[in-house]
């Protein structure tokens, strides 16, 4: 398991200044933004470049919406998704970051022939299969991302992401789990990541006050316990508010999180 932080949260004013402040602190990779990513491949390999830190994953940064009743909201999301793909491939990413959806749903209801939830799942699993075939041939993985009930009605729970990952039945499809949404979603973290297994390729680091790891109440030994326990091996990025200096609490973190490992 590698520790590796989100972009906007290291201190820098270059994303090569960044780069260097991580590396002293101890991470290991780097989570970056979506939105603008294959206008940034260069940069993002030469700030790279010579350091121990690798690029892990990517954050969303598509636009529209891939469940909106609107066909033009959805063709921008699925657009945008394939070229972050295909950037993110090139980085040599693990994966990119995808929330189909926050807030209620935008398909009207059609019961008795389909009510909103069973729509937006047969869509997200078609649109799920066109992706995935784009992030196979790209070499990297489109990771669903479960939120919480005040952000998205759909994917809450890491059994909901496994569900549409498993109907979509592309390696390349995979889900992550996030501290900050388990502690409220997840009625016991050790067993649901247990449950979901191998399907998590990539984690978020938040508290339950989604502050730093150290900050709040989640028991993160028993989180990564149970990681270990699924062969969990790849990136945990830090994705929450920072309390104070990030020059001090930043690196006072990797300590705190390489303790609970
Ligand atoms: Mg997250």
């Amino acid at each position: 398991m590698k520790i590796a932080c989100q972009e906007g949260l290291a201190p820098g004013a270059t994303l090569r200044e960044k780069v260097a402040n991580m590396e002293k602190f101890g991470f290991e990779g780097l989570e970056t933004w979506g939105r603008g990513l294959a206008g940034r491949v260069d940069e993002i390999k030469k700030a790279l470049e010579g350091t121990t830190i690798k690029l892990g994953s990517i954050c969303a940064g598509f636009g529209g919406c891939p469940l909106d009743a609107d066909k033009s909201q959805r063709d921008m999301a699925i657009n945008d998704c394939k070229e972050i793909l295909k950037a993110a491939g090139d980085l040599g990413a693990v994966g990119m970051i995808f929330v189909p959806i926050f807030g209620s749903p935008r398909i009207p209801d059609l019961s008795p022939l389909a009510d909103p939830i069973k729509l937006e799942k047969d869509l997200m699993v078609l649109l799920g299969q066109e992706m995935g075939e784009t992030a196979a041939a790209a070499g990297t993985m489109l990771l669903l991302e479960p939120l919480n009930r005040y952000e998205t009605h759909l994917i809450k729970r890491l059994e909901d992401g496994v569900e549409i990952a498993e109907r979509i039945g592309n390696p390349h499809v995979k889900i992550m789990a996030d501290f900050f949404h388990m502690s409220i979603e997840e009625r016991d973290i050790p067993a649901s990541i247990r449950a979901a297994g191998s399907w998590i390729q990539h984690v978020h680091l938040a508290d339950s006050t989604r502050l730093l790891p150290g900050y709040g109440h989640t028991d993160f030994k028993s989180g990564f316990a149970a990681l270990k326990d699924v062969g969990f091996d790849k990136y945990m990025a830090l994705e929450c508010g920072i309390p104070g200096d990030p020059m001090v609490e930043l690196p006072k973190c990797v300590q705190y999180l390489k303790g609970c490992m």
